[in-house]
């Protein structure tokens, strides 16, 4: 009698179903394992709750966005991609639409349809789904999988395994890092796990708890690393960045759009023990030049004006009162008393907002997990792992991470589905 080969995959993100509804429709007998009551807990939060599915990008420039590690996917995107992706869901109901910076969603807003129309894909194909069931081993034999045995202590047979399971960020999604363990006993080399898209803190504590919850528009954000020996350079991120953007202030340092996307970068330089700082150009459509005419101008019109009230016309009230203590110039002296080097430093603090930069929110806090799984242990095809027959690792868990635009999603979308295909032999 013909037996269909059976396919478990652990985890129900948005690697493994994807994974699961390909290996299915290839006509495999296929276990979605999930630890959660319910899939796709992480893709739910994704994208403000609007799942950032990809993005429009060209695929040069989407490779860029991994960082070093982006030609690892290059033979893989040209297999499945975007298009591919955006044509399962739409077969699955799911419409998109391309919004700022190629961003792209679905058109309801609603990140639970990109989760059921995968649920959808599974169901459709036949998957078991069994939620509440958390793999705690990978059972190998002679360099072959075998099984896998769950936390309760049952065992399912099977010669494949896709391997799921995320990262270690946001853990109350279900993915707590245990895959990166699974993947470790059985030889795998695990590159150092570090928050990326984290928020990052600041020795000015003090500072920052005084702007708090106060938002930036427009402004320009630099970093600066210093070594060992004292030398002061910029730091090079070795991904795309927004030249400018919105920042938020927090009680412990600094976060918003324009420091996430650095934050990866960062954490790895200040692994590497070199310093970081910060610098805020609070008006990067203005020279200094400019700026420094335009406030004398309105220190001889508003003569008798404190000089935090006057800068309120220029940045929020609270971080108005800031840059006027840093100034050093006392609170009651009237604008009209100060002297030119003194505005010259009003000018300075506006251009280059210092800040040094001591450390990140921890690895649970960022967004995705960067390092993992190494890529040279691993197919860049099939997903295959190069240590153990019939195991595969997709999405999250390899060392793969880029900035936000949609491209952590896509990865896992891609890894997933042709790791589905090769599960069945379909390469
Ligand atoms: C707040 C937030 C917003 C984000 N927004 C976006 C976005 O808009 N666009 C984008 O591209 N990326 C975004 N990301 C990143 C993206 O969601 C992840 O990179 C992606 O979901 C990873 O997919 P995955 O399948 O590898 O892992 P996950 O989606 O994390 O899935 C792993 C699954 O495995 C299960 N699991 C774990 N261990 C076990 C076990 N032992 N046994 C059984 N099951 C287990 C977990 O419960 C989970 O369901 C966001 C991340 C966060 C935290």
């Amino acid at each position: 009698m013909w037996m269909a080969k059976r396919v478990v995959v652990v985890g129900a993100g948005a690697g493994g179903l994807i994974a699961a509804g390909r290996a299915a429709e290839l006509g495999a007998d296929v276990v979605l394992l999930e630890k959660m009551d319910q899939a796709g807990k992480k893709i739910l939060v994704s994208g403000k709750s609007r799942c950032n599915i990809t993005n429009a990008a060209p695929l040069a420039e989407f490779l860029t966005h991994y960082g070093r590690n982006g030609r690892f996917l290059m033979n893989a995107y040209h297999r499945f991609f975007r298009d591919e992706l955006l044509a399962l869901l739409a077969r699955h109901r799911v419409g998109t639409q391309t919004e700022r910076g190629g961003r792209i969603f679905p058109v309801s807003g609603e990140a639970g349809d990109v989760r059921d129309a995968l649920l959808r894909y599974c169901t459709n194909n036949g998957v078991d789904v069994r939620y509440r069931s958390e793999v705690s081993e990978i059972v190998v034999q002679n360099g072959r999988v075998k099984g896998i045995r769950l936390a309760n202590a049952s065992r399912v047979t099977t010669g494949t395994v896709i391997l799921a399971t995320g990262g270690a960020s946001w853990p109350d999604t279900g993915s707590t890092g245990q895959g990166y363990l699974m993947a470790q006993s059985l030889g795998h080399t695990i590159k150092p796990l570090r928050p990326a898209l984290v928020p990052l803190t600041c020795v000015e504590r003090a500072m920052a708890k005084r702007l708090q919850g106060v938002s930036l528009r427009n402004v320009r954000c630099t970093f600066f690393t210093e070594n060992a020996k004292g030398k002061v350079r910029e730091m090079r991120i070795p991904y795309p960045v927004p030249q400018t953007g919105e920042m938020l202030f927090t009680h412990f340092g600094v976060s918003g759009p324009l420091i996430l996307t650095a934050s990866g970068a960062v954490v790895d330089v200040l692994r590497r023990g070199q310093t970081v700082s910060l610098s805020i150009d609070l008006k990067p459509g203005m020279d200094e030049a400019a700026i420094h005419s335009r406030l004398q101008r309105e220190f001889e019109e508003h003569s008798h004006q404190r000089l935090a009230t006057l800068l309120r016309g220029w940045v929020p009230a609270s971080l108005a009162e800031v840059l006027a203590d840093l100034s050093g110039i006392e609170a009651d002296r009237h604008v009209h008393r100060i002297r030119a080097e003194e505005r010259e430093g009003v000018v300075r603090l506006l251009k280059d907002f210092r800040w040094s930069i001591s450390g990140s929110l921890p690895l649970v806090a960022g967004m995705v997990t960067a390092g993992g799984v190494a890529l040279n242990e691993v197919d860049p095809l099939t997903f295959a792992s190069k240590k153990v027959d019939g195991l595969y690792i997709v999405g999250e868990l390899l060392d793969l991470a880029a900035d936000t635009g949609g491209y952590n999603l896509q990865a896992a979308f891609t890894t997933g589905y042709l790791a589905g295909s090769a599960a069945i032999g379909d390469v």
